[in-house]
């Protein structure tokens, strides 16, 4: 996939402003969502489908599926991985929780279950072919997408799925300026991070700049250089 092709699939109108009509479309969507039971036979803790957002939201974060903590408080990234997340993007819980501001829809809404290692499952299969696009037409306002994770990465970079994920965001620095590819923030991540200093050395500083322009935005707010 070419930078130009990427940039049509993540970049929208930018600015555009909610109104009525798109917050009204937008519960009504995820109204729909949160009645889903669709892998209810397959889910452990039975269906509960967590998200967040509003129509304005300029940040879009794509991450994997909730833990059981999440499951439980029905809040995105209220764990430990949260709290990495944020810190990754220098973003406080205000701002951070601030659905006007930053929207997050995991590849499956439903906590999946645990594997025989003690880790998490995949994310439902089913769930973001199901809702994805539905729920990104009403998100206009997105300017940065950030990938958390293998998944994410792998269906929304479609030319990374011949490559390791590590490779993958080895590349940011060819990431068109509206997506950044992260390892999803777990504890399983801790010693990747030790593998690969250049994230937090050279990549996150990047990111954080470009985080804080979307985040808090400017009336004449210029776009952002990729070096
Ligand atoms: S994981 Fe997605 S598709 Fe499956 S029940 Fe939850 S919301 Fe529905």
């Amino acid at each position: 996939m070419t930078a130009r092709m990427t940039k049509s699939l993540f970049h929208t109108s930018r600015n555009q402003q909610s109104d009525p009509a798109a917050e009204l479309a937008f519960d009504r969507l995820t109204t729909e969502i949160r009645a889903c039971a669709l892998c209810a036979p397959y889910l452990p803790l039975g269906p509960r489908p967590v998200l967040r957002g509003r129509p304005s939201a300029r940040l879009l974060i794509i991450s994997q599926a909730p833990g059981t903590r999440v499951h439980q408080t029905g809040l995105s990234f209220n764990d430990r991985s949260g709290d990495r997340l944020r810190g990754w993007l220098a973003l406080d819980r205000e701002t951070f929780y601030d659905e006007t501001r930053v929207a997050i829809i995991p590849m499956g809404f439903c906590y999946p279950g645990r594997d025989g290692k003690g880790g998490d499952l995949p994310p439902r299969r089913e769930c973001a072919p199901l809702w994805h696009a539905r729920l990104r037409a009403l998100l206009p306002a997105v300017e940065l997408t950030l990938l958390a994770g293998s998944y994410a990465i792998g269906c929304y970079l479609p030319g990374s799925r011949m490559r390791s994920m590590t490779k993958a965001i080895a590349g940011w620095r060819d990431f068109p300026p509206e997506v950044f590819g992260l390892p999803h923030p777990s504890w399983r991540t801790t010693r990747w991070l030790r593998d690969n200093p250049w994230f937090e050395n050279e990549a996150l500083p990047e990111l954080r700049a470009h985080v804080a322009v979307i985040v808090n935005p400017t009336p004449r707010s210029v776009p952002y250089p990729r070096r």
